[in-house]
C-alpha cells in the first residue's frame, strides 16, 4: 500500500510530505505487488544479519503504481539473473503480521508467490514495531598499546613524541595524526607522573552486570606535567566529591605488585588512581576544555 502525496503515490507509505514536512491525509492507494528493480549490489557472502542465508541482491524496488523505490531483498539465485530494469514480485511469508518482513524476498517475474499451508495474516492489529540490531567489533591490538601496558605495569606512562610535530602523545596507534607518520620505540618518552585536574565528573552508579560501584563517585582527567596528553577519567583517591575542584595538583599511585595481581580487568591493571600532592591549585581558566 502507498500513500498519495500530491501527484505522486509514496511506497512505502510515509506520515509526512518529504519535501514540505507537512501531514499527509490519509489517502491509501494499493500499489504493485509486482515492480521493477532500479538499482541493486550483489551480496555474495551473506552474514549471520542478512536477511537470507544464501547470496541474494540488495536492490531498490519501484512497486507498480508507486512513484518512490523501497529497499528490499531479491532472490534471484545467481548474479546473472539480475539486471536493472528486471521485474520483480514478491514471496509472502506463510504468516504474516503486519511487517516489511512479511516480504520474504522479491523473486524474478510478474506473480507473487503465496507459500502452501498460507496461514493468512495474524488476527491482532499491529500496536508497536520492535527493531533488533546488532553488531560486531574486531579491533586489532597495535604494537603501541602492547608497549604501553608494558610500561604501565612497570609503573610508568608512556608517551610518544612526534619528531615532525613535537607533540607528545599517549595511546592510539602509533600514528601522530597531525603529521601522519609512525611512531615507534624510538619516538617513546616516559610521561611525568603529576598533573593537573581539568574537569570531573560524579557518576552516580546504576546497577549493571559488572558494576561494583554502590556510591556516587568521581572520574577526573588530568593534564600531565610538561605534556599535552590527557588521561580521561581516572580515579581520585581519598577526595569527597564535593571537594573536587578543577585545579587540583595530583599524583599517580600504583599498586604494590599483590595488589596489582588482584586488580580488576577492566582497570589500568595497576594503576590505583591518583592522590592531592597538597601543592596550591593551578589558576587557569582554559583547564576546564581540556578533556582530550
Ligand atoms: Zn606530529
Amino acid at each position: 500500500m502507498g500513500i498519495r502525496c500530491g501527484n505522486q503515490v509514496l511506497a512505502p507509505p510515509l506520515e509526512w510530505n518529504p519535501e514540505t514536512g507537512e501531514e499527509l491525509a490519509h489517502e491509501f492507494v494499493d500499489v504493485g505487488p509486482a515492480g521493477t528493480v532500479r538499482e541493486w549490489c550483489w551480496v555474495a557472502e551473506p552474514t549471520a544479519q542478512h536477511p537470507l542465508d544464501h547470496p541474494f541482491a540488495m536492490a531498490t524496488i519501484t512497486l507498480d503504481g508507486a512513484d518512490t523505490s523501497l529497499v528490499h531483498v531479491v532472490d534471484a539465485g545467481s548474479i546473472g539473473a539480475m539486471s536493472t530494469g528486471m521485474r520483480v514480485a514478491p514471496r509472502w511469508r506463510a504468516q504474516r503480521n503486519g511487517h516489511i518482513t512479511d516480504v520474504e524476498a522479491f523473486v524474478p517475474g510478474e506473480e507473487p508467490v503465496v507459500p502452501s499451508g498460507d496461514a493468512g495474516p495474524a488476527s491482532e492489529p499491529v500496536t508497536m514495531m520492535e527493531y533488533d540490531a546488532e553488531e560486531h567489533y574486531r579491533t586489532p591490538v597495535t604494537r603501541n598499546e602492547l608497549r604501553a601496558e608494558e610500561a604501565i605495569r612497570e609503573g610508568r606512562f608512556l608517551g610518544l613524541r612526534c619528531p615532525a610535530c613535537g607533540r607528545t602523545y599517549t595511546g592510539g596507534k602509533g600514528y601522530c595524526p597531525v603529521d601522519a607518520i609512525e611512531l615507534t620505540q624510538e619516538h617513546e618518552v616516559d610521561l611525568p607522573q603529576t598533573g593537573t585536574l581539568t574537569n570531573y565528573t560524579i557518576v552516580t552508579p546504576v546497577q549493571y552486570a559488572g558494576q561494583t560501584e554502590t556510591e556516587p563517585f568521581a572520574r577526573v582527567h588530568i593534564l600531565l606535567d610538561d605534556t599535552d596528553v590527557i588521561l580521561n577519567f581516572q580515579p581520585l583517591i581519598e577526595v569527597p566529591n564535593d571537594q573536587i575542584r578543577i585545579g587540583m595538583r595530583l599524583s599517580a599511585v600504583w599498586a604494590s605488585e599483590a595488589e596489582a595481581e588482584h586488580a580488576d580487568r577492566n582497570q589500568i591493571a595497576n594503576l590505583v588512581g591518583w592522590m592531592p600532592t597538597g601543592e596550591p591549585d593551578v589558576e587557569d581558566p582554559d583547564l576546564v576544555n581540556r578533556i582530550n
